[in-house]
């Protein structure tokens, strides 16, 4: 009998496997359909022995030195302020737009304080800001809307910005200084061994087992356990039956090329050509050298692994009845980005399953089986 079964050995899961294996001294089998750890942050080293992300680039970027210090048990850092440039009209511009997005595109040399009234005289006037759409066209206008946004979130989503949150768009801010990095956030660096590397290290504890290839189908009714955490896709656990919550999936290509760099940054975005939406060259992440270059072309797509919820208000509206549904689960808890319908990144995913643990803490009091002291894991 396991004190808790653990479904997706992500961020959520691993966190809160961590956690109770080390703080309340009680036994975990955490279980994954595939054939790693990690989730979607997994890493590893390809036949080039380059480090690339089996599932897109992840960048770890936080303002919450809480989540720092948690993480910071399990590795070392290595620093890396993330830079996109944007494919727009032959020319490769800084995205987040900034002034020299601006000067660039169009050839002028405005100041900070000129290119405010520039945007102020092209900004269109929204009675309320809704939609994806809402949030750039208001703030900077529709033809740069066009040109930087709509093409590559058709493309990312599959529907039009207008039909969108806006809160897909909100992620990325506009600046009229020269301000080029991608995140604003006050700590911005890469796990300095990786990120499968540091999860290897969290859940290197002996109440922690680990299932790999096992999906919660499987072993729901022949593994005995107390208490269930569940990071899949709530309206799966649920057998769909108030309908699907829609998840965009991605198509990776991860190529090796026998040249030393292929782009000047780490991403580059395409929001007008090409079918795929962005490329990532690994090497700018991680630092690490090496005589070849690995990179990953992402292509959106209905079918595959859910990565990423759809933020709508439909979509929203159906969460909430699968969300009623969990309410009635005692004994159960729903964490993460999959199971809360949530487009977390993965630093509110680790405070999401760190506030789940202090949820615990305080609702059930800890097994007695054995001492937490005993138990801590030295780190
Ligand atoms: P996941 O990582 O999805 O883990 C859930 C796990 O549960 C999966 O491994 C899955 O296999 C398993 N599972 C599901 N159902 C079952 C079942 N029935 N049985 C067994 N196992 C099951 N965040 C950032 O902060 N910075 C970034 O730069 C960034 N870039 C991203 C790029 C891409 C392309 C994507 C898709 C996401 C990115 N993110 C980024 C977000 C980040 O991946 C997530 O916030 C984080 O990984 C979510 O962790 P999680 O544990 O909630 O979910
Ligand atoms: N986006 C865009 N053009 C860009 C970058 C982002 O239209 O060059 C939009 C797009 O809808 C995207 C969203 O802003 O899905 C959020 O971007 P972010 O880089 O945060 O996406 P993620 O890294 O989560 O895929």
């Amino acid at each position: 009998m396991f004190d808790w079964l653990i479904v997706g050995a992500g961020f959520a899961g691993s966190v809160l496997a961590e956690r109770i294996a080390s703080q309340r001294g009680e036994s975990v089998l955490l279980i994954d359909r595939r054939s790693h750890i990690g989730g979607n942050a997994y890493d590893c080293y390809n036949e080039a022995g380059i480090l690339i992300h089996r599932y897109g680039p992840h960048i770890f970027h936080t303002n919450a030195q809480s989540i720092v210090d948690y993480l910071s048990q399990f590795t070392a850092w290595h620093p890396y302020e993330h830079r996109v440039l944007a494919f727009v009209d032959g020319k490769l511009l800084p995205i987040p737009i900034n002034l020299d997005t601006i000067n660039r595109l169009y050839g002028l040399e405005l100041s900070s304080a000129e290119l405010e009234e520039f945007f102020a005289s092209r900004r269109e006037t929204v009675e309320k800001i809704h939609t994806a759409e809402d949030v750039v066209v208001s703030t900077v206008g529709r033809e740069l809307y066009e040109k930087f946004f709509r093409g590559y979130t058709r493309k990312q989503w599959g529907v039009d910005p207008s039909q969108l949150s806006k809160s897909v768009t909100a992620r990325v801010p506009t600046r009229t200084n020269r301000d080029d990095r991608y995140f604003g956030d006050s700590f911005q660096q890469m796990p300095a061994s990786g990120y499968t590397r540091m999860f290897e290290r969290m859940l290197d504890h002996p109440n922690v087992k680990i299932m790999l290839q096992t999906d919660y189908r499987e072993v729901r009714e022949r593994i005995p356990f107390r208490r269930l955490i569940y990071t899949g896709p709530i309206d799966e656990f649920f057998d769909w039956k108030l309908g699907r919550l829609p998840y965009r999936s991605l198509r990776f290509e991860h190529v090796t090329l026998d040249c030393e760099q292929f782009q000047p940054v780490a991403v580059v975005n395409y929001p007008q050509t090409e079918a795929y939406t962005r490329i990532t060259e690994y090497k700018h992440l991680t630092g690490q050298r090496n005589v070849r270059t690995s990179l990953t072309y992402e292509y959106p797509t209905d079918i595959g692994d859910p990565y990423y919820p759809v933020p709508r208000p439909e979509n929203e509206a159906l969460y909430k009845q699968y969300e009623a549904l969990s309410a009635n689960c005692p004994g159960v808890w729903f964490v993460g980005r999959l199971a809360t319908y949530r487009y977390y990144n993965m630093d509110q995913v680790v405070g999401q399953a760190l506030a789940t643990f202090a949820r615990i803490q305080k609702t059930i009091p800890a097994s007695d089986r054995a001492p937490q002291s005993a138990l801590a894991m030295p780190v």
